[in-house]
């Protein structure tokens, strides 16, 4: 009979990272998300062969300080949460410390990075498997962090032959999840571009660093698609009832707002302005992207029941306090556990109807 014994330190590392970085969107998000996370007012993501070769983010956040090139993608190390109890009221995207660790198990990752002081000076750094820093060399840099990504699962060969077999449907999911972040961030340059393996580097869509998500769409999707939206802005109170007893606590000591807005864009239930496609479907907690099917199904239905034919573009973010909900459910943090979620849907398909009713569906003929 075989013997238990305890797995090595390299393959834990290497089975547990596979678990984060599962396909090119996780490497992608957690990229994006840590450019946010630092404060960025311009994210650049570059693609070489839509991935395959290579991945890069550039952002002009906050950098890395040199007293941290050590820990930086060592697992389990973060500058985002020290312990259990500050995860209600976290901010930030990440807070694991996992995505850096992962990502150098899987694949080939350099960081330059430089802080505002050390201007025109950065530091490029390579890692081995572990996470450990290898090597460190100065070049020139702008305030800011980027992150390459190269040879993806390099190491995990069926992964690999997955990932390139299935390329065309990881890519059309990639640049919805950058259209999700590019939508619902406000006051931040997102660009996305993509060089094929023979030809010029081509930008796939930009937006400006607009104040509005309106912008956003109108930058991305273009102003035709805006000029069949009406805009949601929705507030409601959560319901104390159906929160635990460490949050009742802290809702008693005025710690917590139960003040929810749900505000964004949903197409008018007009026949021919429709015809979108389920990616052009965006739904945020917080500006997080999240999966949300429940408030996809309301969203849908109430539309439909106006026109039958088409189904909407909605971008719908729920604002509220972060001690409303739990991102740690699942691994990509896409599934998140919201209280009190059916009085949302409640009062959201009852504005839609309001908007929906109150609507005059005669085009004015410059927007036909
Ligand atoms: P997490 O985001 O959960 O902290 P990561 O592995 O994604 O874990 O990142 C580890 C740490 O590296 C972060 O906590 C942050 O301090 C630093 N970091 C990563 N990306 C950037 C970036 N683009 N700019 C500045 N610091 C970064
Ligand atoms: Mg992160």
């Amino acid at each position: 009979m075989a013997t238990i014994k305890q797995i090595d330190g390299r393959t834990i590392h290497r089975i547990q990272s596979g678990q984060v970085i599962v396909d090119l969107c996780s490497v992608v998000k957690e990229l994006v998300e840590n450019s946010i996370d630092a404060g960025a007012s311009t994210i650049d993501v570059r693609f070489k062969n839509q991935g395959l070769d290579l991945i890069e983010v550039q952002d002009n956040g906050s950098g890395v300080a040199p007293a941290n090139y050590e820990s930086i993608a060592l697992k389990h190390h973060t500058s985002k949460l020290s312990s259990y109890d500050d995860i209600g009221s976290l901010e930030t995207f990440g807070f694991r410390g996992e995505a850096l660790a992962s990502l150098c198990a899987l694949s080939a990752v350099s960081i330059t990075t430089c802080v505002a002081a050390d201007v025109p000076k950065g530091s490029k750094l390579a890692f081995e498997a572990s996470g450990k820093l290898r090597d460190t060399s100065v070049v020139a840099a702008q305030r800011g962090t980027t992150v390459a990504v190269e040879k993806l699962f390099h190491n995990l060969p069926v992964r690999r032959r997955e990932l390139e077999r299935n390329i065309k449907r990881e890519w059309h999911k990639v640049i919805a999840l950058l259209n999700q972040y590019a939508c619902v961030q406000t006051n931040l340059k997102f660009t996305v571009s993509q060089q094929p393996t023979k030809g010029r580097r081509i930008v796939l869509f930009s937006t400006k660093g607009n104040p509005t998500t309106r912008e956003n769409i109108i930058n991305i999707f273009g102003a035709k698609t805006m000029a069949a939206l009406v805009p949601l802005d929705l507030t409601l109170q959560m319901k104390p009832t159906t929160l635990g007893s460490a949050t009742q606590a802290d809702l008693a000591g005025g710690l917590i707002s139960l003040d929810v807005k749900i505000v964004g864009h949903v197409s008018r239930p007009v026949h021919g302005e429709g015809r979108q496609t389920p990616d052009r479907q965006m739904f945020f907690i917080n500006a997080r992207p999240c999966g949300l099917p429940q408030f996809a199904k309301t969203f849908n239905e109430v539309y439909r029941s106006y026109n039958s034919s088409q189904s909407p573009f909605i971008l719908a973010d729920v604002q509220l306090d972060t001690h409303l909900y739990d991102v740690n459910v699942s691994p990509d943090k896409r599934t998140i556990l919201l209280h009190d979620q059916n009085h949302m849907l409640d009062s959201i398909r009852a504005a839609l109807v309001e908007i929906f009713d109150s609507q005059d569906y005669t085009l004015p003929t410059s927007q036909v």
